[in-house]
């Protein structure tokens, strides 16, 4: 048994998906989520075993939603889809229509028919990625292979997409998750083979009416590689962890608690909408400057505490050598503040 495994415990490795992906670059800087995600530590069971359990993933609602929309662009061999692309028209092939075929089966088929790219549309496809030594399947809505040299990526979404405007949280995970796709494909075919403009096809709008967008995603790709070679090296962070830690959840929630905090955790607002353990983290950084956002995090360096940030503003406590410049922006927006509230109007009757 590997490292890796006795981190995990008796439990099976959580596997990798497209979104599981993507989510590793909402917090490049947490050692503790590299360390869990590249032992494949199941994070759900994890939060509800040691009480902390989150309300993560798509509602219902909002799944439903995108699989009738999905089946409504594919059906007829993609015909609505096809006349919303426009320009991307061709053929079509559906790779999930043989059941039988295996995982590999299924990538092998969609190698050769990608090698083999002229114009059209290929159905559930199937990539792989490496994600710390692991690799993971992953399956894109579509891929467009198109006209001229390279392929694209289609990426359908149930947001809607309102007077040419969509929900930004919305469209920057979209284009994280298709940048994924992405660089599977170019690791499978070469990087001038596949183009860093993928289509988006969302509902327009308040109709079911779809309507496709074109995302530049080569920024995420970067950022996706940069995180994807930090797992790949996280073997050094796990070197240095005590041999005996284990987050298996055999073991009471306490123990666990215990080897949680033996891995430094960084946690920011943002954690709510990408990691599986951030109530458990949120309530951890209770009080902390980290727990109110990276912005405040950055402007504080080395004031650790909420309660040490107003001491320090109000002059009750005096900075050590490196809160020097922290102090002085916490004194300067004490006093702006103070001075806000001397000359703001007050109900009548209100004393100063
Ligand atoms: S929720 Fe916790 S483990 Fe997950 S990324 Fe944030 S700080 Fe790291």
């Amino acid at each position: 048994m590997n490292r890796l495994d006795r981190l995990r415990g008796t439990g099976p490795g959580k596997r990798h998906n497209a979104r599981t992906v993507a989510a590793l670059t909402g917090n490049p800087g947490c050692s503790r989520r590299a360390v869990l995600d590249a032992a494949g530590v199941d994070k759900v069971r994890l939060a509800e075993h040691i009480g902390f359990p989150g309300s993560f993933g798509q509602s219902r609602f909002a799944l439903a939603r995108g699989n009738a929309f999905e089946a409504m662009l594919k059906a007829d061999d993609c015909a609505l889809l096809r006349s919303t692309l426009g320009a991307y028209v061709g053929g079509y092939e559906d790779l999930g229509a043989d059941e039988d075929g295996t995982l590999s089966a299924r990538h092998a088929r969609t190698r050769a028919l990608l090698l083999d790219a002229s114009e059209g549309l290929v159905d559930h496809p199937l990539l792989t990625l490496e994600v710390a030594g692991q690799t993971v399947f992953l399956e894109p809505d579509l891929i467009a292979y198109q006209t001229g040299a390279q392929l694209q990526v289609v990426e359908i979404k149930s947001f809607a997409i309102i007077d040419g405007q969509a929900d930004g949280t919305a469209v920057s995970a979209a284009a994280v998750q298709a940048a994924v796709y992405v660089l599977a494909l170019r690791q499978l075919l070469g990087d001038d083979r596949v183009s860093h403009e993928v289509v988006l096809v969302c509902p327009e709008n308040f109709s079911l009416q779809p309507v496709a967008v074109v995302l530049d995603v080569r920024k995420q790709l970067s950022t996706l590689r940069r995180q994807l070679s930090r797992l790949a090296s996280v073997s050094a962070l796990v070197e240095s962890l005590p041999e005996a830690l284990s987050f298996d959840l055999a073991q009471p929630p306490a123990a666990v608690v215990a080897a949680l905090s033996a891995v430094d955790a960084r946690y920011a607002p943002e954690c709510l909408s990408s990691c599986e353990l951030s109530v458990y983290c949120r309530h951890e950084a209770a009080g902390s400057t980290s727990a109110l956002g990276r912005p405040v995090r950055d402007a504080l360096g080395g004031v650790a505490t909420i309660d040490e940030a107003l001491a320090l503003a109000s002059g009750a406590a005096s900075p050590t050598p490196d809160q020097a410049e922290a102090a002085a922006l916490l004194r300067a927006a004490q006093r702006l503040r103070d001075e806000a509230v001397a000359v703001a109007p007050r109900p009548r009757g209100e004393a100063l």
